[in-house]
């Protein structure tokens, strides 16, 4: 399976903007938009004014690199988005919210998408009791996620716990900590996804 495998802050210095995709050094003042607010690399530093194309293009790679997709996937999303009932560009970020590890994520269970990622490779989740190791599974509202008995007993997930007490869950989720368990209540909306994310530009650059 194709995987990112370069410097992850690297993806947010790029985008000028930060994506949150390390946990809690991007709340710290070692994270590298803070400390070098331009894009990587030999030319970097150099003003650029982005053409249209240009515009489009960075926001798409900027929703991949948030929800950690790769290109392919990504547009496969895009052209189901398109096929749905709706605004394509909010059904894109619907799907995109409906991910296992997007779920693990924003219920506290992991520190960053990454993580959350991992945990759900490495078979620690299972949804309405059954294991699911498939980040990209898209959850449904009724679907309860739940960290595997065994797995609640290491030590990561002891503090994990402790955390997830202190988070807020977005409305469309429901969490119970202390059992490591949460549900789908419903579909996001778009006013309960936080991504700062224009998404109508993705629909333009995908439907040139
Ligand atoms: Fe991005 Fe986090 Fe790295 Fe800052 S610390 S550049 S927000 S990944």
């Amino acid at each position: 399976m194709a995987r990112y495998t370069d410097s992850t802050c690297r993806l947010c210095r790029r985008e000028g903007v930060k994506l949150f995709l390390k946990g809690d050094r991007c709340y710290s003042d070692k994270c590298a938009v803070s400390r070098r607010a331009y894009a990587p690399g030999q030319h970097g530093q150099r003003r650029k004014k982005l053409s249209e194309y240009g515009l489009q293009l960075r926001e798409k790679q900027k929703a991949r690199r948030i929800y950690g997709v790769l290109e392919r996937q990504f547009r496969n999303y895009y052209v189901k988005a398109s096929r749905q009932k709706g605004v394509t560009g909010e059904n894109l970020l619907v799907l995109l919210e409906r991910r296992l590890d997007n779920v693990v994520y924003r219920l506290g269970f992991a520190d960053s998408r990454a993580e959350a990622r991992t945990l759900v490779r490495h078979g620690h989740f299972t949804v309405n009791g059954r294991k699911v190791n498939i980040p990209s599974y898209l959850t449904r509202p009724g679907e309860v996620i739940a960290v595997r008995p065994k797995s609640k007993e290491s030590p990561r997930f002891k503090e994990i716990a402790a955390a997830a007490a202190h988070r807020t869950v977005p409305a469309w989720l429901r969490t119970n900590p202390a059992d490591l368990e949460g549900e789908v209540l419903a579909f996001p909306t778009r006013d309960q996804i936080d991504a700062n994310i224009q998404e109508h530009l993705i629909v333009e650059l995908y439907s040139r």
